[in-house]
């Protein structure tokens, strides 16, 4: 980190910052420029509050060199982190495909989709027990049942199950859940998150509709200072002016989020678009952009879905997805 001093500034309070600086276990570089006094701040300045530095009237700029994270930086940690959940291991060249429905709506229902998605290719099954819905008239999700139906499903197919959490006080349902999700909207619930790294459960991180990349990273940061390193990190499409998508999917994001971490990479194209012809090019795309793993919305019965049937798609759907993926990767294994 860079601290510039304002031109004129006394050096008894320089002294002063350079001592409170030091406290903080970093080593100060002096530089006294013609016109300018430098500080070069040398150690772990994550804990450094930039905001609180920049507004030290003495002060004229603040600038970071190193990232704010550090357990999730690939800096620290090059090689990919593996994640394995129920024997399908994610990253480091392992690819999954995450699919199920958006909610969970009856034993039929996630019962019948949880074996065409196997059938189809996917390992992992997706559903949503508690639904975070933009309308309190919506169909909220079945809750601590949609659960218990995601578990017969398991027992049924041998799908490891992937399910939202969106309420610290509902930890306790989630203590058989092999994946916990944290919605785009949950994102930087920060206590929720803290919660999460006091867990060993492997966690799907989504990306909050608004938030940078560094923003998201800073929220893996929270699961991984508590000792709970299993985050995934899952590219769901941000806001932008667009009103053609439902979001814009950020193709970019997983290119650069796999220089940025050793974290594996999720795209889910159903959220990103919310249109279902959309979702087979961005899945396609994703995966070429180096996508560890797909979460793809797939119904049995998309027209009366209760929650996102026009972005879902039908179990025959997502296995020609499903085959046209694994030759895109086949491909860039050769390279
Ligand atoms: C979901 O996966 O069903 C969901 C609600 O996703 P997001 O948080 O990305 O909107
Ligand atoms: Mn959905």
């Amino acid at each position: 980190m860079i601290v510039s001093i304002k031109k004129g500034t006394d050096e008894a309070q320089i002294s002063n910052l350079i001592e409170w600086l030091r406290s903080l276990n970093l080593e100060i570089h002096r530089s006294n420029g013609m016109y300018d006094t430098v500080l070069g701040l040398v150690g772990d300045t994550s804990r450094v509050d930039i905001d609180l530095i920049s507004g030290l009237n003495i002060v004229a700029n603040v600038a970071r060199i190193s990232e704010p994270y550090k357990s999730a930086n690939r800096k620290f940690h090059p090689d990919d982190t593996v994640i394995d959940v129920g024997g399908h291991k994610i990253g480091g060249g392992n690819f999954q495909f995450i699919a199920g429905p958006c909610s969970v709506e009856s034993p039929e229902q996630i019962c019948s989709i949880a074996n065409d998605i196997k059938a189809a290719g996917a390992n992992l099954l997706r559903g949503g027990a508690f639904k975070p819905r933009t309308s309190p008239y919506a169909f909220q999700g079945m809750r601590a049942e949609g659960l218990e139906l995601l578990r017969e499903a398991r027992k049924a197919t041998g799908a490891p199950i992937v399910t939202e959490i969106m309420d610290l006080s509902h930890l306790p349902l989630f203590e058989d859940v092999d994946v916990i999700q944290v919605g785009a909207r949950n994102m930087q619930n920060f206590e929720l998150l803290k919660e999460l790294g006091k867990t060993d459960k492997p966690i799907l991180l989504k990306r909050g509709l608004a938030a940078t990349m560094e923003e998201l990273l800073m929220s893996a940061e929270y699961i991984m200072a508590g000792g709970n390193s299993k985050v995934m990190l899952c590219e769901r499409g941000i806001r932008t002016f667009e009103h053609y998508t439902r979001n814009t999917m950020d193709i970019s994001a997983i290119a650069l989020l796999k220089e940025k971490t050793h974290l594996p990479i999720i795209a889910d194209p159903s959220h990103a678009a919310g249109i279902a012809r959309m979702v087979r090019p961005l899945a396609l795309a994703a995966v070429a952009a180096g996508a560890d793993g797909l979460m793809i919305e797939v119904h049995n019965d998309p027209a009366h879905a209760l929650c996102d049937g026009p972005q879902a798609l039908r179990p025959e759907e997502f296995k020609q997805i499903v085959g046209e993926v694994n030759a895109i990767r086949e491909i860039i294994n050769k390279f």
